[in-house]
């Protein structure tokens, strides 16, 4: 039985929400982990019973993502930002480039990383049209012989996703999946390398999963400090030194949760299904709400949208504040609002929001 609790709305960009039957399971077994007499967080990271927890999620992601036989998973700490340096550093050769796509912040954030390692450059970018969308195929614009490709699967400031990932042949493509990860099924076979931040659907911050085609070891510079090297975090099962326990403990439990929900193609359901509430309000409002994204580059987790004078969005937030929404201010980048509809974000939070929107646009239109 579920006690009840009082629950925001929430639509926070990361960290976000987070299952509230995995929180309350985390509760249940805060101070007594299986048995244990200690919580998950006590255990040491060489016990057999943490073992066990750090197998079952890497096994479970591998099942529910549908991962290829011999890729590998790995548990690292410092954050999507960390990857953002560790990809070139491990994989741009010298005497080569990588391109980057520019699709929005983090993109640039990428690019700028990989500018203090080696020579990278802009395989296509839409910043000329404020990152609105997603380019097209035809669009990128690189030579076959670069160390890589990068993508952002999902901007979450911007509010776009691709919806389909171009075959590179023997460019390894990389993708930084931080904010979609597990929200659709992807061919995860198209991709060399895709790093996460576990905070926006996959768990608590603190951890990051790296997914690694095995022959990406053999080209990774050997020559780093210890722990910026994939091929020892693989070698160790990540491992090597303490990794964030509790923060992989919650992501074995949402991943688990996952699987309770019709694995990825349920979430997938569930997801275009919450989307289409709000992305409905805002097509059906007659320009009183606007989408920052084009309809065909439209993220099913970040929903960006203005209102017609600053003056109206500054009370919408407000008034949206006041029901119960969290979360709902756009970037300070770009500012406007935005919707984070997350895999844990439930359908009636999105509900709630469509009415919200509606009865808001009724009062002041
Ligand atoms: C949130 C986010 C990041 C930053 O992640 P950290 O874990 O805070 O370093 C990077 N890329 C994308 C696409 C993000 O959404």
């Amino acid at each position: 039985m579920l006690k009840q609790v009082q629950r925001a709305y929430n639509f926070n960009a990361g960290p976000s929400a987070l299952p509230l039957p995995v929180l309350q399971k985390a509760q249940e077994e805060l101070v007594d982990f299986r048995g244990s007499g200690m919580s998950v967080m006590e255990l040491s990271h060489r016990s057999a019973l943490y073992e066990e927890v750090h197998n079952e999620a890497i096994r479970l992601l591998k099942e529910l993502y549908k991962i290829p036989e011999g890729y590998h998973v790995l548990f690292l700490q410092g954050g999507a930002s960390l990857q953002f340096s560790m990809v070139p550093m491990n994989f741009l050769q010298a005497g080569k480039s990588a391109g980057y796509v520019m699709t929005g912040a983090w993109s640039e954030k990428a690019f700028a990383e990989a500018k203090l390692i080696g020579e990278v450059f802009e395989a296509a970018s839409t910043k000329q049209e404020n990152y609105k969308r997603i380019p097209q195929f035809d669009e990128l614009n690189y030579d076959k012989d670069i160390s890589y490709l990068h993508i952002t699967s999902n901007n979450t400031i911007f509010g776009t996703q691709w919806s389909q990932f171009p075959d590179t042949g023997d460019v390894p493509l990389i993708a930084d999946m931080s904010s979609d990860i597990l929200c659709k099924p992807v061919d995860v076979e198209k991709f060399a390398l895709i790093y996460a931040g576990a905070q926006k659907n996959l768990g608590p911050s603190g951890v990051t999963v790296v997914i690694l085609r095995p022959d990406m070891l053999e080209r990774a510079a050997k020559n780093l400090p210890t722990m910026l090297r994939y091929d020892i975090h693989v070698k160790n099962n990540s491992l090597y030194n303490t990794p964030p326990t509790f923060g992989i403990y919650m992501l074995g439990e949402v991943l688990k949760w996952v699987k309770d929900q019709g694995g990825v193609e349920g979430i997938e359901q569930r997801n275009r299904e919450k989307a289409a509430l709000i992305y409905d309000a805002i097509d059906a409002s007659n320009d009183f709400y606007r989408g920052h994204a084009e309809k065909d580059s439209r993220s099913l987790m970040n929903i960006t949208f203005t209102l017609q004078s600053d003056e109206l969005e500054k009370k919408f937030l407000s008034e949206a504040k006041k029901a119960g929404f969290v979360g709902l201010n756009g970037h300070r980048s770009v500012g406007g609002c935005r919707a984070s509809t997350y895999n844990a974000v439930p359908v009636e939070a999105c509900q709630a929001l469509r009415d919200f929107m509606i009865q808001f646009q009724k009062e002041n239109s």
